[in-house]
């Protein structure tokens, strides 16, 4: 737990969000500005920094995430039409909080993976 990461105060219960799903290990609540009809983040209870120190420090958490990004795409319909699961990462990646979290994004054809 770091007191000054956002989503590590959203498991602290510090901050309000609207989760959709808590595990022993993760946590998955709505995204607060929406890019989507579902834009719902997932993130481990414990604090990475982004997806590469977890998924190196912890595969088996990082499955965990996946399991439950998993769980919350079938609980709001998103599996018959498909979705976009994804990890901005650093700078070039557009990461702008720093505890890494999946953005679970469906509800719509989402377009071209890039910007062009
Ligand atoms: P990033 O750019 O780091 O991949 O995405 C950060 C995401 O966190 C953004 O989509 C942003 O809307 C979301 N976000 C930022 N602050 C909050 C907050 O306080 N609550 C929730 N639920 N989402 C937030
Ligand atoms: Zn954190």
């Amino acid at each position: 737990m770091s007191s000054d990461c956002l989503f590590c105060r959203i498991v602290a219960g510090e901050i309000p969000a609207t989760i959709v799903r808590e595990t022993a290990t993760t946590l998955a609540f709505r995204d607060i500005d929406p890019k989507a009809p579902v834009h719902v983040l997932v993130i481990p209870k414990v604090h990475y920094a982004d997806v590469a120190t977890l998924g190196q420090g912890d595969p088996e958490l990082a499955g965990q995430v996946l399991a439950t990004a998993a769980e919350v795409a079938e609980a709001e319909g998103l599996l018959a039409d498909g979705f976009r699961l994804l990890f901005n990462t650093g700078g070039y990646g557009g990461q702008e909080v720093f505890h890494v979290h999946a953005h679970l994004l469906g509800g719509v054809p989402l377009g071209p993976m890039l910007a062009r």
